[in-house]
């Protein structure tokens, strides 16, 4: 688990806008659609109402081949949703079966989207996988049996169970003036409010991972569905937005786990290799290693050691000039900045090396291996001990000497093997 400081948490605020710029843009697509669905040309209407169950196999596939069972669930539940609003519950008159399965379901969407943001993946066909599933059909069916009760109650006691959850539903926890004019009933309201809510703060909470953004736009992409029901075009517009954006979600997850490295959030060794090649004439790059690590890993244990990391991750994305931070390997970081020069960089990265001695970092006392062992010790606080950090830098810029990146990211090294000779906690050029 990272650790949630103030810090990561005005970071992750800061990036909310970029993170949920995909599914706000498709969002901003299906309304104009909507608005405009007169000009949306034959060809695309003739296709819209299958666009969900294409889409939902094509994620339903992905997430089975790339084990990604949270993929599959989502797309299964779009599916059926988008199924019901243009079927058995394109009829939402009072009294009807349609209109049961529609508030159900309305009440059972969020609430199955944010029970999937919660549930650790383990994948679609092992054994847990397969219980989940089984957890998601029987909710599923206790919905169905109660919208279908005409089928196998006394006609009297289907209707008593009707006008039931339709006043369990519709109980206004929050006074009607703050609810908006809408079919979806009161209950189900408070359950989307409370939902875009808790995927919101698990956004910034886990500094915007695209798999709760996507989730936030399929959130309100069915909302929408589900307030303009009625309107069958309208349902198969939104659904194929929230269908595409938890597919764009899916990807861009995809391409996190390749590109960043696990521990700390930093992009990884590939990132940089990408980063590399996008270099014009001029640029500089700073290699960066933690000083005494090893000491570090030996005296407070490798998962303090992997604290460290990520504190000291942190500070590097955070560094002025347009750096570009990476995690080179082990405890050893790359800056690139684009378009300046050695000279230009250092000013920025002597501010990060002091940044990052001035910050320090605090053993809490569980975490302490041995006590009273480390002589860096700056002193006690009130939760542990403060211990300092530091690093050293050295940096290269391309030259007529250094004409690659290859070449620069080894003179950087040998500027950093300086740093650390000349007494670490320094920036060497
Ligand atoms: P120097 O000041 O010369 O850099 O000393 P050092 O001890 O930092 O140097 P060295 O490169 O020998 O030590 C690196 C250590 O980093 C070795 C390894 O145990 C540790 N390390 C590498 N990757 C990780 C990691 O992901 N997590 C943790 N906790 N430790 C790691
Ligand atoms: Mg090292
Ligand atoms: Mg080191």
């Amino acid at each position: 688990m990272t650790a949630i400081t103030a810090d990561s948490l005005g970071r992750a605020a800061i990036r909310l806008p970029a993170a949920v710029f995909w599914p706000a843009l498709l969002l901003a697509a299906a309304w104009g659609a909507m608005l405009y669905s007169s000009h949306v040309p034959e060809a695309i209407g003739l296709l819209l109402p299958y666009l969900p169950y294409g889409l939902g196999l094509v994620g339903a596939i992905i997430g089975w081949r790339f084990n990604r069972s949270r993929l599959v669930f989502s797309m299964a539940i779009l599916v059926i949703g988008h199924w019901l609003l243009l079927g058995p519950a394109s009829n939402i008159k009072p009294g009807t079966t349609g209109e049961v399965g529609y508030m159900a379901y309305a009440f059972l969407f969020p609430i199955g989207l944010v029970t999937l943001s919660l549930l650790h993946e383990r994948g679609l066909l092992s054994r847990l996988g397969l219980t989940r599933a089984l957890g998601f059909a029987a909710v599923g069916g206790v919905a169905v049996a109660i919208a279908g009760a005409h089928f196998w109650l006394v006609d009297d006691v289907a209707g008593s169970l009707h006008d039931w959850v339709r006043l369990v539903l519709s109980l206004r926890l929050v006074p009607q003036a703050y609810l908006p004019q809408t079919t979806i009933p009161a209950l189900a309201l408070v359950a989307f409010g409370a939902a875009a809510l808790f995927i919101v703060l698990r956004l910034v909470a886990l500094g915007n991972p695209p798999l709760e953004s996507g989730a936030l736009g399929a959130l309100v992409a069915v909302g929408l569905a589900l307030h303009f029901a009625g309107n069958a075009s309208t349902g198969s517009v939104f659904f194929t937005t929230a269908a595409t954006t938890l597919l764009i979600a899916a990807i861009q997850d995809g391409y996190r786990l390749a590109f960043h490295d696990e521990l700390t959030g930093l992009p990884g060794r590939r990132a940089l290799m990408n980063e590399t090649m996008k270099l014009g004439s001029r640029y500089a790059i700073a290699m960066l290693d933690v000083d005494h690590f090893k000491k570090f890993n030996d005296t407070y244990g490798h998962d303090v050691g992997d604290q460290v990391l990520r504190m000291v991750a942190s500070r590097m994305e955070m560094v002025g000039g347009g750096g570009k931070a990476f995690r080179y390997g082990g405890e050893e970081f790359t800056i690139v900045f684009s378009g300046k020069s050695s000279d230009e960089a250092v000013e920025h990265l002597d501010s990060l090396r002091q940044n990052i001695k001035d910050s320090g970092f605090t053993i809490r006392s569980k975490d302490r291996k041995k006590k009273n062992a480390e002589n860096r010790s700056n002193g006690k606080t009130k939760n542990g001990r403060k211990v300092s950090v530091t690093i050293s830098i050295g940096v290269a810029e391309r030259s007529d000497n250094n004409p690659s990146p290859d070449t620069v990211i080894k003179a950087a090294d040998q500027a950093l093997y300086r740093a650390k000779k000349g007494g670490r906690n320094q920036v060497s050029v």
